[in-house]
């Protein structure tokens, strides 16, 4: 079976919104064993929308659009449709009920006319609800093809699509292998450094590997295709122990894992507080921890110590210690770690102090090294990491790398 996608909307255009639902599409089909063959991104413009899914509906089994199901004279993306299938759009009452409703009981008023047209459609079209928003989406067969409509806005896509679209195409004949990925997110560690580690472990095969990098992190992707999907698992889950054997003390996280929340959870569970003392984060890992609703209760707060007489003068590290060691040391980070949980009374006291560059970096401490201290209720632990990147990827490694102290200290595997 064939699918393209086909993403409406002149601002992806442009370049004023990322297409996050082409990746997000892409890989649920993979994972159901369509193939997608073509993505196709086109403005809010007649002649070129109906061009473009005309198009994609000759070549393809299955079309998939986003966008363009708005109130407004530019969200044409079902009129368009209806032309293509020569069919007159019909208002859906049960649609026009529930947006009505939305507005009166979400909003507080009439819903504007402009909207009633949120609730035509192709004739012929199964309603897909929207619990989300307000534009719902429709599912057409016709002549041997399917087109589905879906929203613009992500979260919109992603209900819609995992309530009624997927139990759908999950009961389409005609797929082929499924895929199944797993993501391994590691910092402290360059892309090229993991690809040493691991080069024996593959590349593009099946399974195979693949490499992202983002500022502070390098994601590694573990990928397998095949008919049966408990088999792709094991693949899989196979070439991921292979992978952790070689790299797993860089691995912070799986898949959607946000860090922060894996921290915020194992505090929680243990009933222990935090503080933190920055210096070249300057807050980020506040910033970070207090991401997470219900924050108050495991971070107490956060000091950002910057200049050399604020970590003597605010945390008590001793001016003999940054004159003899330097700002960045394990010596002044221990000091920095120790002082925040002192004055700040929590369980645990991390710090920071690094070298985010550009300048300030000499031979013996060159751009990227970062002492990381994590003062505990026993005893302070204290790392130092050589974090590659520029100024950003440093930063934002030093976070990951601090976070990720905290949460093996907190699984018992930092020792
Ligand atoms: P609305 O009811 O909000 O008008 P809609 O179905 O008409 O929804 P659009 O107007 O096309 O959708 O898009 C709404 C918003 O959704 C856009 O401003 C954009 O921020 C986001 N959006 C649209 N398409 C995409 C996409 N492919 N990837 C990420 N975001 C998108």
């Amino acid at each position: 079976m064939r699918a393209e996608l086909v993403f409406t909307g002149s601002e992806l255009l442009m370049g004023y919104v990322q297409n996050t639902n082409a990746q997000f599409l892409s890989e649920e089909l993979a994972r159901l064993g369509i193939e997608v063959t073509l993505h196709a991104t086109v403005g809010d413009q007649w002649d070129a929308m109906v061009r473009v899914i005309g198009e994609a509906l000759e070549r393809s089994d299955l079309v998939i659009t986003t966008g363009g199901l708005g109130p407004t004279t530019d969200d044409i993306t079902k009129d368009a449709i209806a032309h293509l299938l020569r069919v007159p759009m019909v208002a859906d009452q049960a649609s026009l009920a529930e947006i009505r409703a939305f507005f009166r009981d979400k909003r507080g008023r009439e819903m504007p006319t402009v909207c009633e047209r949120q609730a035509m459609f192709p004739a012929g079209a199964v309603i897909l609800p929207n619990y989300k928003g307000t534009a719902p989406g429709a599912l057409i067969e016709k002549d041997g093809k399917v087109i589905i409509i879906l929203p613009g806005p992500p979260t919109e896509v992603r209900s819609m699509f995992r309530r009624s679209v997927l139990p759908y195409l999950a009961g389409m004949p005609g797929r082929g292998d499924v895929v199944r990925t797993r993501v391994l997110k590691l910092t402290g560690i360059a892309e090229y450094g993991v690809q040493e580690l691991i080069k024996d472990l593959g590349g593009q095969g099946n399974p195979g590997l693949g490499y992202l990098t983002v500022p502070g992190e390098v994601q590694i992707r573990v990928t397998a295709k095949h008919a049966d999907a408990a088999t792709a698992e094991s693949m899989v889950e196979d070439l991921v122990s292979k992978v952790l054997e070689a790299v797993g003390d860089y691995v912070f996280g799986f898949d959607d894992e946000v860090l922060e929340k894996s921290v915020a959870r194992m505090l929680i569970d243990t009933n222990l507080t935090i503080s933190a003392a920055e210096s070249c984060t300057a807050g980020m890992v506040a910033g970070r921890l207090t991401n997470i609703p219900g924050s108050s209760r495991y971070f107490l707060g956060g000091i950002v110590v910057y200049s050399n007489e604020m970590k003597t003068s605010i945390l008590g590290v001793p001016g003999e210690t940054i004159n003899s060691h330097g700002a960045v040391s394990a010596e002044t980070a221990v000091a920095m770690a120790k002082g925040v949980r002192a004055i700040i009374g929590s369980d645990l006291g991390l710090a920071i102090s690094g070298i985010a560059g550009p300048g300030g970096a000499t031979a013996e401490k060159p751009l990227g090294l970062v002492h990381i201290a994590l003062a505990t209720p026993r005893e302070t632990i204290c790392r130092y990491f050589r974090l590659p990147g520029e100024r950003v990827g440093v930063r934002v490694g030093a976070v990951n790398t601090a976070l990720n102290l905290v949460k093996r200290y907190l699984e018992g595997t930092e020792r």
